[in-house]
């Protein structure tokens, strides 16, 4: 059974694989035995490599090992856990902070928490999956509206029964699109409603603002949207997730959200070296500066040669191919000429807009991106796609 399953995802070009890579660091790795150049890591601020970042989880795992030993609910919270919390609340300027496992488990968690049985969801159609499967696990009316269509959503706000408990839900930056959600409209759309918005900033926490405090910041609205989430595991460099908000939400999903109260707390590693990331985003704004000028390259570059994106401002830069089997093939082909990106397929994107997700980071260097450029153009005229 399970056979046939996968010899039909093989034959619709829809089969992964775990691709074995011998080392990543932030522009290139070594794959096949060969260097190639990555692109299609979230490690935007080349920070999983930062060596005071490096240092901060050598350092916590010797004082603290490398476990947390259970849910902070039954062992306690580790110093790291309270200085990260500390350092997430005042990086984003609220209240108070909650950490969770992973960017998917604070959806999985704090989404049922706010929202349940007898609510309305009205989610932008192209959320991510952990999304997906929170509102689901809410057991809240699922809805969702035309991606980034404010129209759409005001229709559906407008038909449905007074009185009821609702929530919007949209991302900062777009993790598969790299564009932005109107976030003024959808704040002005919930206030006028009586609607929860809730903003997943996974792609934008570290990068977007004038100071890089995300999506909320890009647009100055920290006093009209009261929580979010986001992750530490792209700009951030290690991993986990968090919600950032007001006492009473923190201390109530403290209470409520599953997936907080019954998993083990973060190694202390990782949170130390999440710490120390939010300090280095603030004292080393040049990469940040380095990162933007390297997208504007790669976007003017995919530009001229002729590729179809769609309305990205961050530096999520995918190049919209079609059908599954044609973005595998474009993959196969770049990697062959020394440039990793991964092709992305349903369902992670929807059906027909199979793509190449580019991803730069502050530490490609111009002539990496010229290559990988001129390997994408070598690929273009053998293929015929584009
Ligand atoms: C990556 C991502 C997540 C999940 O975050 P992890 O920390 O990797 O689990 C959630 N939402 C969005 C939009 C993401 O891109």
């Amino acid at each position: 059974m399970f056979r046939e399953k996968l010899q039909q995802l093989r034959d619709q070009s829809l089969l992964r694989v775990l691709t074995p890579v011998e080392s990543a660091t932030g522009s290139s790795i070594h794959y096949g035995g060969r260097e190639v150049i990555l692109l299609s890591s979230n490690d935007y601020l080349g920070l999983t490599m930062h060596p005071e970042v490096v240092q901060a989880a050598r350092v916590a795992t010797e004082r603290y090992g490398t476990g947390s030993g259970a849910s902070r609910l039954v062992s306690g919270t580790l110093p790291p856990h309270a200085q990260l919390e500390t350092a997430l609340t005042i990086f984003k300027g609220t209240e108070a902070s909650l950490l969770f496992g992973a960017g998917y488990l604070a959806n999985l968690g704090v989404i049922p928490a706010l929202i349940g049985s007898g609510g309305l969801i009205l989610a932008d159609r192209l959320c991510h999956a952990s999304v997906i499967d929170a509102c689901r696990l809410s057991q809240a009316d699922f809805r969702v509206f035309r991606h980034g269509d404010c129209d759409h959503l005001e229709s559906l706000l407008r038909s449905r029964t007074t009185d009821r408990s609702t929530l919007i839900i949209t991302e900062g930056v777009f993790s598969m699109d790299g564009d932005l959600a109107p976030l003024p409209d959808l704040v002005s759309l919930a206030e006028r409603y009586g609607a929860m918005l809730y903003v997943d900033d996974a792609h934008g926490t570290g990068i977007m603002g004038g100071t890089g405090r995300g999506t909320i910041e890009h647009f100055d609205l920290e006093r009209r949207i009261p929580f979010h989430m986001g992750t530490l595991s792209k700009a951030l460099g290690s991993y986990g997730g968090f919600l950032v908000g007001t006492h009473e939400l923190v201390q109530y999903v403290i209470n409520t959200a599953r997936s907080f109260m019954f998993t083990t707390a973060l190694p202390p590693a990782v949170a130390a070296a999440s710490s120390t990331a939010l300090t280095v985003i603030d004292r080393e704004p040049e990469r940040r500066a380095r990162l933007w000028s390297n997208r504007q390259r790669l976007f003017d570059g995919l530009k001229a040669l002729g590729c179809t994106l769609p309305p990205t401002v961050s530096p999520i830069l995918p190049v919209l191919l079609g059908d599954a089997a044609s973005a595998s093939t474009f993959a196969e082909r770049l990697l062959a000429h020394g440039v990793y990106a991964t092709a992305i397929r349903p369902p992670t994107v929807p059906d027909g807009t199979s793509r190449i997700r580019f991803t730069v980071t502050s530490e490609h260097t111009t002539d990496q991106i010229d290559e990988a450029l001129h390997a994408l153009r070598l690929v273009i005229r053998e293929t015929g796609l584009v």
